[in-house]
């Protein structure tokens, strides 16, 4: 590589990241990549929207590698480019199983944004796959010398991505909990068959509150520090890390350039996004896609019957004080989504005191009103909800009427979809983020569509599900009933504080 003038080079003009929650912060990427969140609990936020120099038809040539470069590059402005370069080309590799790594698909005048084709078909593979490299070359970079340990609570989608992704990537360890008995078959069975000599998968007796909890703590504990020494250093990959965000914002951008060059829309021609919510951070990204530039009208939130975020766009108020519904879109049972908070913080023109303290107030009564003029942003959204019953229905509707299998998350999309254009007849070009597989879900999808549900196994409906449709089992889940079960820790939630310490003192023995 010697003579390559570009090695080190990275963007002239460093791009800063504040917190929502007060000015004292101002960090490089590489910063909040490793911190997750900042000192004073906030989130890190984009001080400026960078500008492109290039014209989205000029863009329109990129392939999904390329234009990840052209966009991170602008965001993670103290990585050097060659080492972007090679974290993207290390994401987004053939783990896809379609080589454009997102299609886009039309169905009847309906377009589809496959963000599933990654190792575990759901949406988190695509800031996950990235989200590893980065955090590697973020500590090379900052000069720390210290194994990163990974440790996560899962409902199902998020734990087998992360352990995917972190999956024997050098200098890392991730320790994922599950509610053992909370999670689907088929989310248990991609867990405990995870491959990778620094994967560590461990069922809690208990729910996800449970497993949750007891990460919390381990995270807040005073003498894992002072047991472990300074050998580790402990971070979430949750999706309020920038570095699992600003990827989002790519497929978005790849495809407005598909219908661009498919002659669906003419450059700069407005379209609609309808991303089906929990967390807000998928939708959150496409309205910062919209902010640094690409022409989108309506943002659509879609909610399952957590609908939260459904009244919130509506009216400006916050009201978490309900239970959370069990839904069959079970990645959206949500009812404080974290990264809204980087929504309001735009909606009040970058006003840290603001922010702090509408979530202040949400921590003291479960619920806020935003100030009357913040609700003038609100005005990019329109938001919907579909219920389970509804779910179902549209999942039998996209397989009747387009002849097109669609997961849960999906359907509460395009249900949410139908009714806006009923609503408002508009008939701007619109994309409807895919987030997973449907064959990830083969006993809601088979009953949806109609077919004989097996109540018990998951399996056999998912064989069921290929044989009715006539479309093949992806292959990341074909096999996974042969798979040989490699993890089969079960703990109490008291006792995971002391299972991650015998596991960091000696990774290696653990494992053999
Ligand atoms: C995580 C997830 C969502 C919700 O995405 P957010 O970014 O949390 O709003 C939707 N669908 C699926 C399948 C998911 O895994």
């Amino acid at each position: 590589m010697r003579g390559c003038s570009n090695l080190h080079k990275t963007q002239d003009k460093n791009l800063y990241f504040r917190s929502t929650r007060s000015e004292k912060e101002m960090v490089l990427a590489s910063e909040a990549i490793i911190k997750g969140i900042a000192s004073d609990g906030g989130l890190y936020v984009p001080e400026s929207f960078p500008k492109f120099e290039k014209s989205l038809l000029e863009l329109s040539s990129f392939d999904y590698r390329e234009l990840s470069f052209y966009i991170l590059k602008k965001f993670f402005t103290d990585i050097e480019w060659a080492d972007l370069k090679a974290c993207i080309g290390k994401a987004y590799d053939e783990k896809f199983d379609n080589p454009l790594i997102v299609p886009l698909v039309e169905k009847k005048g309906f377009f589809f944004m496959e963000l599933y084709h990654g190792p575990t078909l759901s949406f988190k593979d695509m800031a996950l796959s990235i989200l590893p490299h980065l955090l590697q070359v973020s500590t090379l970079k900052r000069g720390i010398k210290k194994e990163i340990v990974i440790l996560t609570a899962t409902s199902g989608d998020t734990g087998k991505a992360a352990l995917e992704a972190f999956s024997n990537v050098e200098g890392t360890i991730i320790i994922a909990f599950y509610p053992k008995g909370g999670v689907s078959k088929i989310q248990e069975r991609q867990m405990i068959t995870q491959e990778g000599k620094n994967t560590f998968v461990i069922g809690v007796e208990g729910n996800f509150d449970d497993a949750q909890q007891g990460v919390k703590e381990i995270f807040s504990d005073q003498e894992i520090p002072r047991v472990l020494g300074d050998r580790y250093i402990f971070s979430s990959a949750n999706s309020i890390n920038i570095g699992r965000l600003f990827p989002q914002l790519i497929y978005y951008f790849y495809s407005y350039l598909n219908l661009l060059k498919t002659g669906n829309i003419k450059e700069g021609e407005n379209i609609n996004v309808v991303v089906p919510t929990g967390n807000f951070g998928n939708i959150l990204a496409s309205y910062y896609a919209k902010r640094i530039g690409l022409p989108i009208n309506k943002l659509i939130c879609s909610s399952n019957e957590n609908n939260v975020l459904y009244y919130f766009i509506r009216s400006g108020v916050y009201d978490m004080r309900r239970n959370l519904k069990v839904s069959l879109s079970p990645s959206m049972d949500i009812l404080v989504s974290s990264n809204l908070e980087r929504l309001l913080y735009e909606l009040c023109h970058h006003d840290p005191g603001i922010v702090r303290n509408l979530t202040e107030k949400l921590k003291r009564e479960g619920k806020y009103e935003v100030l009357p003029w913040m609700k003038e942003g609100l005005k990019d959204f329109y938001s919907g909800f579909a219920t389970d019953a509804q779910t179902l229905e549209a999942i039998g509707d996209a397989y009747r009427n387009l002849g097109y299998l669609i997961d849960p998350h999906t359907a509460v999309a395009y249900y949410v979809y139908k009714n806006y254009v009923q609503d408002t007849k508009d008939n701007t070009k619109t994309i409807i983020a895919s987030t997973a597989s449907p064959f990830k879900f083969p006993t809601t999808v088979l009953k949806a569509i109609g077919g004989k549900v097996d109540s018990g196994d998951e399996f056999s409906n998912l064989e069921r599900l290929a044989e009715i449709s006539s479309l093949p089992v992806p292959k990341n889940i074909n096999d996974l009933s042969k798979k040989k079960v490699i993890h089969n820790l079960v703990c109490k939630k008291q006792e995971m504080k002391s299972l991650v310490l015998e596991i960091l003192k000696n990774p290696d023995d653990f494992k053999s």
